[in-house]
């Protein structure tokens, strides 16, 4: 079936988005816009869930017959002892993004992933990045992913962790010590990381500083940048940030967080549908959705 087959009938598989708030999330217009290119019997929908509610959400799944379910704020972490089986990465990251609901003769297996690890290392491939000297501002689930590819994919010889709470920070370089081969995590306050930020060749920005609807924020207000960096801001909302405007000035390479977006959306939509998710149908459909507002 190709565009225009797409119908909503009694055969339509749901996908959930667990999670409070979700009324402003692009997921549901990622994932739509991808079953209705591909004419597939599934439509993506948003469920507000309380924290107090997660377990029956995520034991509704199964029972309602849903493919899987992407999981965000507050409940990433939550959700983990809930599922049967877990992926590496989600394991590893400690929290879980996209849950799918494998079906057996007369059970349901609920398994448990984390696609930030492979959204954010993808707009990297090709990046010549192996033992690099790297930074990550923020100590959050966003820094957890890119903090675990990054060791597992380029081992740097020095990955920063420059953070307001340290002891976030402490306790992300202390739950990821297994991956951290060559002692490279060094988790320092965001106050003292001038000399990391100038030696980094990659900077990751993983707190929402710069994001809608306060543009003006951005991690790193000092100067620093240079050519031959790469800056990579995981906001996506706006898609330059202030963050990325005054790395491009100095002569850095800017990268915004969209395609992440995108790739970790790609990496549960296989998992659900056994199909390679349409990219180009679903960068049409983020580019004429309206910009956020409020
Ligand atoms: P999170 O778990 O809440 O962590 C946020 C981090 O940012 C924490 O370390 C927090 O520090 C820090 N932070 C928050 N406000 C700050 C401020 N005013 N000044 C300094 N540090 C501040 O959030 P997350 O899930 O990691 O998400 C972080 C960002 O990544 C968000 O903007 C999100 O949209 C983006 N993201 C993008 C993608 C994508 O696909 N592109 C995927 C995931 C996340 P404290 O610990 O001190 O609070």
């Amino acid at each position: 079936m190709t565009d225009g087959a797409w119908t909503i009938d009694g055969g339509t598989v749901p996908v959930g988005l667990l999670g409070e708030p979700v009324a402003h999330s692009r997921s549901p217009r990622i994932h739509n816009a991808a079953f209705r290119a591909q004419g597939l019997p599934f439509v993506y929908v948003a469920l507000p869930v309380r924290p107090a509610d997660v377990a029956a959400a995520v034991r509704g799944l199964a029972a309602l017959g849903f493919a899987g379910a992407n999981v965000t704020v507050p409940h990433k972490q939550a959700v983990l002892p809930l599922l049967d089986t877990l992926s590496d990465q989600a394991r590893a990251v400690g929290a879980v993004n996209t849950i799918v609901c494998r079906r057996a003769e007369d059970s349901t297996v609920l398994h448990g992933d984390n696609t930030d690890v492979a959204g954010f290392l993808a707009p990297l491939r090709g990046e010549d990045l192996e033992g690099a000297e790297m930074l990550i501002f923020g100590a959050g689930g966003a820094a957890r992913a890119a903090a675990y590819g990054l060791l597992t994919a380029f081992r740097p010889s020095r990955l920063t962790l420059a953070a307001r709470t340290p002891a976030r920070a402490e306790g992300l370089a202390r739950d990821l010590t297994a991956y951290d081969t060559r002692a490279a995590l060094h988790p320092v306050p965001a106050a003292e990381a001038a000399p990391a930020v100038r030696a980094a060749r990659l900077l990751v920005n993983a707190t929402p500083l710069g994001m809608h609807p306060n543009p003006d924020g951005t991690p790193w207000p000092a100067a620093g940048f240079h050519p031959g960096q790469l800056v990579y801001d995981l906001v996506y909302e706006p898609a330059r940030t202030r963050l990325l405007r005054e790395a491009a000035d100095a002569g850095a390479r800017a990268l915004g967080g969209l395609e992440m977006l995108i790739q970790q959306a790609a990496a549960a939509y296989i998992q659900w549908t056994g199909r390679a998710m349409p990219l180009k149908a679903v960068r049409a459909a983020l580019a004429s959705a309206r910009p956020m507002t409020s």
